[in-house]
């Protein structure tokens, strides 16, 4: 009666030992495309600059930059990172520069 038991474990231990080697792989696939993504220039879309500190903008608060913004998704590249708002879906942005649709 100890079979199922021993079937079960061997299938877990191929699973997890499965997901477990896929984990890298699929990191470094995302890696290679962000690196591949274009960097945002200023004027981007939503009067964006790369450094908070140009904003030329009635909106602009200080201390706001794209690293404490709601549409942040983290650092990938050396300060540049993803933005998760629709359009800066095809560029990486810059940690310390901001737009006019910044989200606290
Ligand atoms: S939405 Fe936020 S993270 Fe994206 S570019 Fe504008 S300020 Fe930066």
């Amino acid at each position: 009666m100890t079979e199922p038991t021993d079937t079960s474990r061997r299938k877990f231990l191929k699973t997890g030992a499965m997901a477990v080697a896929a984990l890298p792989l699929s990191t470094l696939v995302h890696q290679r495309d962000v690196r591949a993504m274009a960097k945002a220039e200023d004027g981007h879309a939503h009067d964006y600059v790369n450094d908070a500190a140009d904003a030329d903008h009635e909106g602009y608060e200080d201390g706001q930059r794209c690293d404490n913004c709601a549409f942040w998704a983290g650092e990938s590249d050396n300060g540049w990172g993803e933005c998760h708002h629709p359009d800066f879906s095809d560029v990486l942005v810059k940690d310390e520069g901001w737009c006019s649709v910044w989200a606290g």
